[in-house]
């Protein structure tokens, strides 16, 4: 989507570093971080958030991208979170899913 800053950050328009991507997803570190390390498994197809994906294997292919993401980089233990519409707190209507590892922020 044209107005979408995942979809932007995915087509490299603002030279975002990728800490970890495959086929079906790049993973960046969070301009935010709520946790001492905060990272963002983004799917590089567009889909608004969990409410509207209709494709059964792709939470499955990003559960793979966050094991292969920590393992790259020796993080052993982290929490996922996927925020899903606004009032729980979801910002960015592109499908992510946070890591967050350490000592948490605020
Ligand atoms: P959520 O609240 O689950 O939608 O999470 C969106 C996350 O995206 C927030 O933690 C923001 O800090 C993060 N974010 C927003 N814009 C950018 C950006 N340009 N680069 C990296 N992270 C971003
Ligand atoms: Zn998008």
């Amino acid at each position: 989507m044209s107005d979408c800053i995942f979809c932007k950050i995915i087509n490299g328009n603002f030279n975002t570093e990728f800490v970890y991507e495959n086929e079906n997803a790049v993973v960046f570190k969070d301009i935010n971080p709520k946790a001492d390390i905060h990272l963002l498994v983004v799917p590089r197809v567009h889909v608004e958030s969990l409410n509207e994906l209709d494709d059964e294997t792709l939470l499955g292919k990003l559960m793979m991208t966050v094991k292969e993401t920590t393992k790259k980089l020796g993080i052993k233990s982290y929490r996922t979170v996927i925020n899903t519409g606004k009032e729980a707190g979801q910002e960015v209507f592109h499908l992510h899913i946070h890591i967050l590892s350490g000592n948490m922020k605020g």
